[in-house]
């Protein structure tokens, strides 16, 4: 079973993301690691910020599979790619804010470069705003299982860590249980936003 308390804290974390207007008109999927097969993640076409703890199922991060009646997120296969290749990570939140849509639009690289910001800081293992973050941006494609095949690629010549965005949709992160993804997202969030006014600032 999850462990306790992480249900709740998800289920608050997605309370929080809703009043942040960060998963608009039912958008985003967020899921927590459910002991070392499974995953539970949000129901399909739920709106975020009134989820409730009912409204997770169980899915088989191995296979994909689930055992309900209900249908997972249409997104499922990128959150079990991220708990088959990170066996440390206990929480995925996936978020379609305007910063995290525009950014990866404006970007055209492959990945978001993020340097000077003291806010950097608040990602696990980073202790300086002097520390380079390279944030990797995914082509947006329907097929989720072609987009976790460029995922688990790139992942394989450059472990991920956080998140990465997906261009034109959003942000996906992640972290060793709930609170840290929170904290992930909120940061990230964050630096995506003060990065986005300093490219329109610096346009003029
Ligand atoms: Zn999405």
């Amino acid at each position: 079973m999850a462990e306790e308390g992480q249900l709740a804290a998800l289920v608050a974390a997605c309370h929080w993301i809703g009043s942040r207007g960060w998963c608009p008109a039912t958008g985003g999927n967020m899921s927590i690691r459910d002991g070392e097969q499974r995953c539970l993640i949000s129901e399909s076409g739920k709106d975020k910020g009134s989820l409730r703890a009912e409204d997770f199922l169980a899915v088989d991060i191995a296979s994909n599979r689930v055992d309900d009646v209900r249908t997972p997120s249409a997104e499922t296969g990128l959150h079990t790619l991220i708990y088959r290749s990170h066996p440390a990570v206990g929480a995925v939140l996936h978020t379609h804010s305007v910063n995290a849509t525009v950014l990866s639009r404006i970007e055209p690289g492959p990945a978001l470069h993020l340097s000077g910001y003291e806010m950097q800081k608040s990602l696990a293992g980073v202790s300086s705003h002097l520390t380079p973050l390279a944030i990797a941006i995914f082509d947006n494609d329907q097929d989720i299982s072609a987009l976790a095949a460029q995922v688990a690629g790139r992942n394989q010549r450059d472990p991920l860590r956080f998140g990465f965005l997906v261009r034109g949709h959003g942000l996906y992160c992640w972290g060793r249980d709930v609170q840290e993804a929170r904290r992930h997202v909120e940061g990230l969030e964050f630096l995506f936003q003060c990065e986005l006014q300093r490219r329109v600032l610096e346009a003029r």
